[in-house]
């Protein structure tokens, strides 16, 4: 679950890092007070989605201004202004994907004098199953060419679990960064709260991009990016009440209600697995069957025919599904169970595109009689290639 800046910034506050004073504003009324209880003489205005390159992004609406997601006012009026033209409209940057996102929230900040912008960031590190560090001397808006054309300014660093965060390892960031006298200790120091915060919080991603040497020498998270394991959230009311629902896909979002776990694609085919190893697979062959899978859906071993039928109706409400491929193992599921779910489905929402069933393993047999007497129009298949094999052809003839 990701947060926006905002939030990320009032979590790292309370760990101590240093960020700037701000407020955040729902409404463009709200705009002047909040920029009005900030110090000046420098605003900064600030896009809140859950995407990041904003600075570099551009509106949709000519109505919202020239500039991107990231703007710098003078006075609180030209703030307040700024806030206001980026209400409500729809901001792009290479992170969002060609649609964009809507802006409901507006951050307004303290600005800073900025001598050099850093890059900072803690991540969970599959690799080497540790929480590693990365930073590098060319911070800022750029710094995804950075990672393309010259990696070897970016630095790696990981941290033992058994010893944790050692100010070492700040010290070796803040050499690599080119940091000095009282700012290593800062950076030691900051260091040590992120990880803090990251390890106390199940963090995945802490981003600072650009965390900042100010004019005054002293260091700054200018702005933070994070994101939460999903797996434990349950020990985190506080983070679960910052969850901004407009943010995420309402069918991701409608399938975590009900314990499914469904990813959102692009494609054309809808599929429903048991299994995220068999839905793997059954993504992979439709691909091979040059077709292109809407979504990773794996109902889980233990489904019961509720949530087969919600799983069924997710995948019908997404207008790219050309055509749905069921493709169920039954070990600990049962197919009849399944079969149920998917006819108690196609009653409660019709069925608009071709439906392809194969069905393997436990009451195989009646899970197929229950099929073939409902009267749906399911093709049905026997294998795995079998079943995608069908359903590209009903879809792309
Ligand atoms: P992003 O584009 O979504 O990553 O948004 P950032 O919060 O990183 O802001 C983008 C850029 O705006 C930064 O890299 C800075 O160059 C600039 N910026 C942000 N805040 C300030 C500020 O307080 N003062 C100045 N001078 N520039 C800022
Ligand atoms: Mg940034």
């Amino acid at each position: 679950m990701n947060i926006h800046e905002y939030q990320a910034k009032a979590l790292l506050r309370e760990y101590g890092c240093p960020v700037s004073d701000g407020r955040v504003v729902l409404n463009a009324s709200e705009a002047k007070t909040a920029a009005g209880e900030l110090d000046g003489p420098l605003w900064v205005v600030k896009a809140q989605i859950h995407a990041g390159g904003r600075g570099k992004g551009s509106f949709k609406e000519a109505g919202a201004g020239e500039k991107g997601g990231v703007r710098l006012a003078k006075s609180v009026e030209e703030a307040a202004e700024q806030a206001k033209l980026m209400l409500g409209n729809t901001l792009v940057t290479h992170q969002t994907g060609p649609a964009g996102k809507q802006v409901n929230r507006i951050y307004i900040e303290d600005g800073s004098d900025i001598s050099r912008e850093l890059y900072l960031a803690l991540l969970v590190d599959r690799g080497s199953s540790r929480i590693s560090i990365v930073c590098s001397t060319e911070g800022g808006m750029d710094i995804e060419e950075v990672a393309e054309s010259t990696p070897e300014k970016i630095l790696n660093i990981t941290i033992d679990p058994a010893t944790g965060y050692l100010p070492y390892h700040g010290r070796r960031v803040a050499f690599s960064l080119g940091l000095e006298g009282g700012q290593v200790k800062q950076m030691v120091k900051l260091l040590g709260q992120l990880y803090s915060a990251f390890v106390e919080k199940d963090m995945e991603m802490l981003e600072i991009n650009p965390l900042i040497v100010m004019e005054d020498g002293n260091l700054k998270v200018l702005d933070a990016k994070v994101g939460f394991d999903g797996n434990a959230l349950y020990k985190h009311a506080d983070i679960m009440s910052l969850r901004d629902e407009t943010e995420e896909d309402s069918k991701e979002l409608e399938a975590s209600k009900y314990d499914l776990n469904y990813i959102a694609l692009d494609g054309e085919i809808g599929c429903m697995v048991n299994g995220a190893g068999l839905a793997m697979a059954t993504m992979d062959i439709i691909k091979l069957y040059g077709a292109e899978p809407a979504n990773f859906l794996d109902v889980g071993g233990g489904a019961t025919k509720e949530k087969v039928t919600e799983a069924f109706k997710i995948i019908t409400s997404d207008k790219n599904v050309k055509g749905i491929l069921v493709n169920i193992f039954g070990g600990i599921m049962r197919c009849d169970v399944i079969a149920e779910g998917v006819i108690a489905a196609v009653k409660e929402v019709g069925l608009q595109v071709p439906l392809v069933v194969r069905l393997e393993g436990t009451n195989v047999d009646l899970g197929k009689k229950i099929i073939n007497e409902s009267g749906l129009d399911v093709i049905a298949a026997d294998n795995l290639s079998d079943g995608a094999e069908k359903i590209v052809k009903a879809v792309k003839g």
